[in-house]
């Protein structure tokens, strides 16, 4: 039976451990040391229990104590189980007269076991385990040896509850620290995470003469799959790309997510030699796996990536500049069609500073008058007769000078006034067509439409709303718009040029040949009008292929219904050979150069008053 003093000198040792922020380890192994000090025992253990989970501490006195404490455990059978369970301590003092515990008794005699009294380490209602006394000869504990181990037990129960608060605390601040350091729908690390070991692979650099490479990857089109088939399909697509990405890296590359649809792959210990090329191999390999389409868990979805990057030179820059220029090459790779790469050249810088502030002063430009619409006529191929007329925006910047429209348009795509000017150059040349129609023959009116502008929701709706303010026959109005429309997103395309059609409106496809020119678009969308781009009619007369080209687009576009006009016609001879060929109409210098309304109000009116003017009237350009 224990001493007074030597039970008060173990409490107190434990009241000190729990000073010493002892581990909930330690504190049980101290127990069944000190316990099997001063009890007649010969071994203790002890098993911390949480309810449908594993033990995740088992500690134990000598070798026999701890097979007891696993045999309990894995058989989940024995008295530590049912002083836990029931909360009081169980006595068998002699194992071999046993029938409670039929798997855990057999067992336990063949290693040597033969009396074991197990105490609950419980703290209130709230049970932690059991503490287990094990003796190599059977024979009852006395009541005061019982007594001393329950106070044991409840003493290390105490300080087990406290230790596992301090272990549940800094397992949630460990959580939260993950978790203010990645991203939460994808688990990558985020933009705090990816800077803090961009500086460090600044200074590893420094010291160790390697280089970093940073890509920033953004995916294109991602704004539609959200907008089509909601944030949800969008989320799901994110992480498929976080999964698809992150096995294309070198072991110690880091792959974050800044937001939205924007990753980065920071690549770190590159040798200065030749990291250009590997950077450059890794975005390769990111756009083109990226090109390849997403089975996601209801839809297909297909689309790629502009892949900008830039590699870190010590003495020029700092991480957050590192970024910024691989963000500056992704926008470059994006302006020129996306789904490719490209490396940062200093350049790009001042290009985008000039885009931006060309953005800013068109939107004033707009608000104050600086754009107007001049028109270029389009005849008809057999008599040069004036059959309508192209819309084509003009936008002279007061400093400077005429921005032509190659600048212009991807401008206004990118900075979202596209939307309002195509609204507005529609309801100018609406009206400015409706002035001109005349006797003898209706004159019809083409109006450009970029595929951001087709695509922006309720296109066809305003449509509508200008033709009907306007009081033109929706019969008059073309709209142009080129192959581009279809392969973004051709579900959607087709939806808006149906809805166009249902309004009346015709459609032609623009600058035919130069873009994707896949025929199976032909049969699936409802086109009146084929366009063939310039670039084939400048050829006309010299090259056997072109010719052979123009001519089979007028045959199959008169086959499946659709009408032809041919671009840029500048010579006779071209006209001649088109005439040959069969085309419908013609557009280009030869017969005139865009004009201003007023220009166009004077040829019409030239002409007898019932029988419009013939073309060519004017080779000037009165632009
Ligand atoms: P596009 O729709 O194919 O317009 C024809 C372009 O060819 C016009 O250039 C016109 O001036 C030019 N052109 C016509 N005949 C000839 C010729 O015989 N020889 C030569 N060398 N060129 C000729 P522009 O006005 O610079 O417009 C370029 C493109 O900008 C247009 O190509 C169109 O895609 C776009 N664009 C113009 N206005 C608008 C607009 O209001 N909205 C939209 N979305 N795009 C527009
Ligand atoms: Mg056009
Ligand atoms: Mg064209």
């Amino acid at each position: 039976m224990p001493s007074e003093v030597q039970l008060s000198s173990v409490l107190s040792e434990f009241a000190r451990t729990m000073l010493t922020d002892f581990p909930i380890q330690g504190i049980l192994d101290q127990l069944v040391e000190r316990i099997v000090e001063i009890l007649p025992i010969t071994g203790a253990g002890v098993t911390v229990i949480s309810p449908g989970v594993d033990p995740r501490y088992i500690a134990a006195s000598d070798g026999p104590a701890l097979i007891f404490e696993q045999l309990q455990s894995n058989l989940g059978e024995g008295p530590c189980l049912v002083a836990y369970h029931s909360g009081e301590a169980v006595s068998v003092p002699d194992l071999s007269a046993d029938r409670q515990f039929p798997a855990f008794t057999p067992r336990a005699l063949t290693e040597g076991l033969a009396a074991v009294f197990a105490f609950p380490l419980r703290h209130g209602k709230l049970q932690l385990g059991a503490l287990d006394l094990y003796r190599g000869s059977p024979g009852p504990l006395s009541p005061d040896a019982m007594d001393a181990a329950q106070t044991l037990a409840d003493v290390a129960a105490a300080y087990l509850l406290n230790a596992q608060s301090r272990v549940d605390l800094q397992d949630s601040s460990d959580r939260s620290l993950a978790s203010s350091l990645h991203d939460a729908l994808t688990g990558l690390p985020n933009r705090v995470l990816l800077m803090d070991r961009l500086n460090h692979a600044f200074l590893r650099g420094l010291r160790r003469d390697t280089t970093a490479g940073v890509l920033f990857v953004d995916l294109d089109r991602f704004k539609t799959v959200n907008d089509l088939h909601g944030h949800a399909v969008g989320d799901e697509l994110l992480v498929a790309v976080a999964h698809r990405l992150t096995p294309l890296l070198r072991l110690g590359d880091t792959l974050a997510r800044l937001s939205g649809d924007e990753f980065v792959v920071l690549c770190e210990d590159l040798d200065t030699d030749g990291s250009a090329a590997q950077v450059a191999a890794i975005a390769e390999r990111l756009c083109s796996a990226l090109s390849q389409p997403f089975i996601l868990t209801d839809h297909l979805v297909d689309i790629s990536a502009s892949v900008g990057f830039a590699l870190a030179s010590p003495d020029r820059y700092t991480p957050e500049q590192l970024l910024h220029d691989a963000d500056t090459a992704m926008y470059q790779a994006k302006r020129n069609g996306g789904n490719r790469t490209q490396i940062f050249e200093p350049n790009h810088q001042r290009i985008i500073d000039k885009q931006t502030g060309l953005a800013h002063d068109l939107r004033h430009g707009l608000a104050l008058g600086q754009l107007h619409t001049v028109y270029q006529p389009i005849v008809e191929t057999a008599d040069g007769r004036i059959i309508g007329l192209e819309a084509l925006l003009r936008w002279t910047h007061p400093v400077q000078g005429p921005v032509p429209p190659a600048t212009l348009i991807p401008i206004a795509e990118q900075s979202g006034l596209i939307t309002e000017i195509g609204a507005w150059i529609l309801r100018q040349a609406l009206a400015d067509t409706k002035r001109w129609q005349r006797p003898g023959g209706p004159l019809s009116i083409s109006v450009n439409v970029s595929p951001v502008q087709l695509m922006s929701p309720g296109f066809a709706t305003t449509v509508a709303a200008i033709l009907a303010g306007s009081g033109l026959d929706p019969a008059l109005l073309t709209l142009e718009v080129t192959e581009s429309v279809f392969v973004s997103d051709s579900d959607r395309a087709l939806v808006v040029l149906q809805d166009l059609r249902r309004i009346g409106v015709r459609l032609a496809l623009d600058d035919f040949g130069t873009g994707y020119s896949s025929l199976s678009y032909l049969l699936r969308f409802p086109i009146d009008i084929i366009k063939i781009d310039r670039s084939f009619i400048t050829d006309l007369g010299q090259d056997r292929i072109s010719h052979e080209i123009v001519s089979a687009i007028i045959r199959l576009s008169h086959g499946l219904g659709m009408s032809v006009t041919a671009e840029g016609v500048e010579t006779a001879e071209q006209l001649q050979l088109l005439t040959e060929l069969g085309c419908d109409s013609c557009q280009g210098y030869f017969f005139a150069r865009p004009m201003s309304d007023a220009a166009v109000g004077g040829i019409l009116r030239g002409g007898a008053s019932s029988v419009p003017r013939r073309l060519p009237v004017s080779r000037s350009s009165l632009d």
